[in-house]
């Protein structure tokens, strides 16, 4: 038998990182065993999709290593809609499902209760098909389904429990949770790999499957992602989206490797691994079944440790998009003709070593390219104190007789500069700092001047003078 896993997401939105968790998951579920990786688009809420999302959707995939064109799909739910609507039929003319007219008020009115589900008032009362008849699956009365799960064992649901839920709406249009089992069973699935928040579905679709006479499919419910405070991630509260990573400048690496490790581990004390060895490794049946953590301040740091192990060249390339703006990234502060190639490559060494994510490489590097600092004037007021401006002087006069531009001489200029004060290195370069890139913090100073030139570093420095008179 040939392992079938498929990744079903609605695009009712951004890509959600929790998605793309369970899409890693099955995709390498698949390549262990030797499967296929189906993608199947489920759009069936029309009111809630968007075809952006879709397409949002497969690129986040394909930044992530899913790439299009390597997977069966993608399917569009709303292609089978017959299937749903003939697998309703199927069930009603095997005496499976019957038809209901209640409203939740009748049900209320009989039961008394607001929380009691459906009674089965219609069961055997032969209403047949009509506007604002909804389909009921007719649930066993005895006996219990049993959920094979890779991760959770053998969660066990006693029928009695379970309502006869509703499978086609009043309109007729079959409700998700048909579609998504009759979109399986078409479509050959034999291990549905997703979120824990679907298991209470689980009874009721397995009992579909058995009822159209399908074996079904082994299932795993991989536990939710959580917030620092416990709380599932939502979209509404908490940065969710896997596309605002990638445009925060994540490496795709980093990212992957994080997202597996949300409640699984490779062995050892190891965290950041090459894939390959997760994609060995990885044992779904390893998943642990308390809620992961998604924990940004660990993703940084991780994604931190990916931009430093890049060769230069890679790092360079990485900066582009933040170097010249997108679509999606917002275009640095600089002109497009400010920007220098050789000074960047210059300096880029040192703001990897520096940056956790690859969008903060512009304000490390705009003072090279603005034709004046960007001051930050909080930075100003702190760092320009008495005594600066002719700090400041004497390091203009200091670096005009400079014979050699280089950040060595640089350095030992402004530190004897410092010394006649009784001042430190510290102390001594911070007024620099500011007047040069408007910042008090950035790439290390000597260098950045080395870069900037002798000009610019002086008109720079005389400009901030002028501001202290
Ligand atoms: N479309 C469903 C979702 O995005 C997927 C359900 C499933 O994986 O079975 O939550």
């Amino acid at each position: 038998m040939t392992v079938r896993v498929r990744f079903a997401p609605s695009p009712t939105g951004m890509f959600h990182v929790g998605g793309a968790r369970s899409a890693l998951q099955n995709w390498i579920y698949a390549k262990q065993q030797g499967g296929v990786f189906v993608l199947r688009i489920e759009d069936t809420d029309a009111a809630r999709n968007k075809p952006e999302w879709t397409e949002g959707i497969l690129s986040a995939l394909d930044w992530i290593g899913i790439s299009r064109g390597s997977y069966e799909g993608p399917y569009f739910q709303s292609a089978n809609a017959g299937e749903h609507r003939a697998a309703a039929a199927r069930l009603y003319d095997s005496g499976r499902a019957y038809y209901c007219d209640c409203t939740r008020e009748d049900v209320q009115a009989r039961t008394g209760s607001q929380h009691q589900g459906y009674d089965g008032y219609h069961r055997d009362r032969g209403l047949g098909p009509g506007p604002g008849h909804a389909l009921r699956f007719r649930t066993p009365d005895e006996g219990s389904t049993v959920v094979v799960d890779l991760i959770r064992g053998e969660p066990t649901f006693e029928n009695k429990l379970i309502e006869d839920f509703v499978i086609a709406r009043g309109d007729g249009s079959p409700v998700f949770l048909l579609a998504n089992v009759v979109d399986d069973m078409t479509m050959g699935i034999t291990h549905v790999i997703r979120a824990e928040e679907h298991l209470p579905n689980t009874p009721k679709q397995q009992l579909l499957w058995e009822a159209l006479g399908v074996k079904p499919p082994v299932w795993a419910h991989v536990p939710v992602v959580v917030n620092e405070k416990r709380q599932k991630l939502s979209k509404r509260r908490d940065k969710v989206a896997l596309e605002a990573y990638r445009d925060e400048g994540y490496l795709a690496g980093a990212m992957r490797n994080y997202l597996m490790l949300l409640g699984w581990a490779p062995s050892g004390d190891r965290e950041i691994v090459p894939w390959s060895v997760i994609e060995n490794e990885f044992r779904l049946d390893e998943v642990n079944l308390s809620s992961a953590f998604f924990d940004e301040k660990k993703l940084r740091a991780f994604n931190g440790e990916y931009i430093r192990a890049l060769p230069v060249a890679e790092f360079i390339d990485a900066c582009q998009p933040w170097l010249t703006g997108t679509e999606t990234i917002a275009p640095p502060p600089w002109q497009p003709e400010e920007f220098d190639a050789d000074a960047f490559a210059a300096v880029a060494p040192l703001a990897q070593t520096r940056i956790a994510v690859l969008s903060e490489i512009v304000p490390n590097v705009d003072f090279l390219f603005l034709a004046s600092p960007l001051i930050d004037e909080a930075a100003w007021a702190k760092t320009m104190k008495d005594g600066s401006a002719e700090l400041l002087d004497d390091a203009v006069a200091a670096f005009e007789a400079l014979e050699s531009w280089d950040a060595e001489s640089l350095k030992s200029t402004l530190e004897a500069v410092g010394a006649e004060r009784g001042l430190k290195l510290g102390k001594t370069q911070a007024p620099v700092r500011v007047a040069v890139t408007g910042r008090t913090v950035g790439l290390p100073l000597f260098e950045s001047l080395e870069v900037l030139g002798r000009e610019r570093t002086l008109t720079r420095i005389r400009a901030a003078r002028l501001r202290l008179v």
